[in-house]
């Protein structure tokens, strides 16, 4: 790639008409701020352009207020170790997760020694992570999963607790109301963390701008052109000034979160045929008061009723932002055809091609679990949802939780023989010569975006990889090493995050 002039302009006025860039990323979330500093370290030569819709980063599912915060480790989700017919729990899907994790931690343990990131406090917090089950057959479930689990150096420390007393001395905010012989278990793991993605986010980008990248906010990709020679020429719109921009870039990653599916399939590229998206809108309970947030310091995540998706996990979580902490429960489903927050009522049916009608009307078909679960959840009154949130903390006042709205999710729709599956992962869709790559889906979302872009690199400069190596190994110690494999591995890494990461 060669190197091009990106002056960056004073706002709102000065805009060049036409901007020549070795890298374009699409929208200012955690993905395009990951995949922006990776690059800036492995090749600082290389001109980047960041081109973000809205006023300022992290406006939709990076927000903190949009998502969760944790740190998915798969130490408590426990949609992640389904039980199997003969009994047994899987637990492969969960190591992945965690093996994801250790990416992450590792890159902004990276990141912090070298300036990208500032104050680890800012944007990562220990929090324990804890799995919560009710019931005699549940209990027998988590006890299997610990035992499972309990066995593997990345879920090391992990406890399980069926002792009413030790609950209520954990969860002091579960257990008040509760009555003293109910049955119920947990288990318990010190690791786990919680994150602002929206800080984490807004740090990168302002690396890459210190760097000399160009980031350019109300600027709306419109349009993606491939030219005869491969590279590629967006159209922009300016908001501020209303006019069309031209940006002519060598490689182009739409990290448009929710609106990604929209700009892959303007773009034409093959490998997008028989992706769709189906939209879930999400809200959350949030409590501010000190005095209750005292009472709770964990992520405690349930069980999903029977049939219904992932998604649908109702978790009680403490939030650090900004320095205060906070409650959180929910979600709670809700629909609207729009991809994104701050998106169009006809995201959805624009969406709709002849290549993937079918695999959407399989769906329509076949998805019953999520269609009940999401009619369930918008007959849902304020009461009915703080009555929801009393199964984890019996005496919850309605007057201290507030109802927020939270980011958009657009799960990934694919072609599967002559019908299509919805999935619940994220997902990267790369043109074969590599000029483009996307990122869809939104689970497990923001904790792997390291992973992702990992992921990313290894499709689209694949010429490159080999000379990255090394620097790759400086970012990411165990890149290409399974540390479930190498537990000693593994230990000097937690170590060394836990100390960078001020999580000891
Ligand atoms: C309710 C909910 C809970 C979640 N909980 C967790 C959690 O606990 N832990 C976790 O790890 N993950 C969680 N996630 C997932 C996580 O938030 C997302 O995976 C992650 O934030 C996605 O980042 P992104 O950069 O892909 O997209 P986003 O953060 O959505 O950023 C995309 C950006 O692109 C911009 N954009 C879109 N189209 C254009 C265009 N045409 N031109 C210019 N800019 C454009 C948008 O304005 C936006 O700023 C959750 C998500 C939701 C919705």
């Amino acid at each position: 790639m060669t190197s091009s002039a990106n002056v960056p302009a004073a706002r709102p006025s000065a805009t060049p008409e036409r901007i020549t860039t070795d890298v374009l990323l699409v929208g200012a979330g955690i993905m395009s701020a990951t995949l922006g500093a990776m690059l800036k370290t492995l090749e600082p030569d290389w001109s980047i352009t960041l081109l973000e819709r809205l006023d300022r980063p992290a406006r939709e599912s990076s927000d903190p207020w949009n998502n969760a915060g944790t740190g998915h480790s798969a130490l408590c989700e426990l949609n992640y170790t389904p039980q199997m017919p003969d009994g047994s729990v899987d637990v492969s899907k969960a190591i992945t997760v965690n093996e994801q994790f250790q990416l992450s931690r590792q890159f902004w343990s990276h990141s912090i020694e070298n300036g990208l990131l500032k104050d680890p406090a800012s944007f990562i917090n220990p929090v324990p992570h804890v799995s919560f089950v009710e019931g005699r057959q549940n209990i027998d479930y988590l006890r299997k999963r610990y035992d499972t689990l309990a066995g593997n150096p990345l879920f090391a420390g992990i406890e399980f607790i069926d002792d009413n007393t030790e609950f209520a001395r954990r969860l002091p905010l579960m257990a008040e109301g509760r009555p003293a012989d109910q049955d119920v278990a947990i288990s318990w793991t010190d690791h786990g963390t919680d994150v602002d993605f929206g800080a984490l986010t807004t740090q990168y980008i302002d690396h890459l701008s210190d760097e000399g990248a160009d980031v350019l906010y109300n600027h709306h990709v419109k349009n993606l052109e491939r030219n005869s020679d491969g590279s590629w020429t967006a159209k922009v719109k300016d908001k501020d000034v209303g006019r069309t921009v031209t940006v002519h870039a060598r490689f182009v990653f739409v990290g448009a979160g929710g609106g990604a599916i929209t700009l892959l399939q303007k773009a034409g590229i093959p490998e997008i045929r028989g992706f769709a998206g189906f939209p879930v809108s999400g809200e959350f309970i949030r409590c501010t008061d000190e005095a209750v947030a005292e009472k709770h310091d964990a992520k405690v995540y349930g069980m999903a009723p029977v049939g219904a998706p992932p998604m649908s996990v109702p978790h009680l979580d403490t939030r650090v932002i900004d320095g205060r902490r906070s409650l959180l429960f929910g979600p709670y489903a809700g629909w609207t055809p729009k991809f994104l927050k701050e998106g169009s009522f006809t995201d959805l049916p624009f969406s709709i091609r002849a290549h993937n009608l079918a695999p959407m009307a399989a769906v329509g078909v076949t998805s019953w679990g999520l269609i009940k679960y999401l009619v369930l959840e918008l007959a849902k009154t304020r009461k009915a949802k703080v009555n929801n949130l009393r199964e984890f903390a019996p005496l919850a006042q309605d007057d201290d939780w507030e109802l927020i709205t939270a980011g958009q999710r657009v799960q990934v729709v694919r072609k599967k023989g002559h019908g299509g599956a919805l999935e619940f992962g994220t997902t990267v869709v790369s043109a074969a010569d590599g000029s483009i790559a996307g990122l869809l889906g939104a689970s497990p979302g923001a904790s792997t975006a390291v992973s992702a872009m990992l992921d990313v690199l290894e499709r689209c400069f694949p010429s490159r990889i080999g000379t990255w190596e090394s620097k790759l190994k400086d970012l990411v110690p165990s890149y290409g090493v399974d540390l479930s494999d190498n537990p000693s591995l593994l230990e000097d890494l937690r170590l060394y995050t836990n100390r960078t990461l001020g999580l000891d």
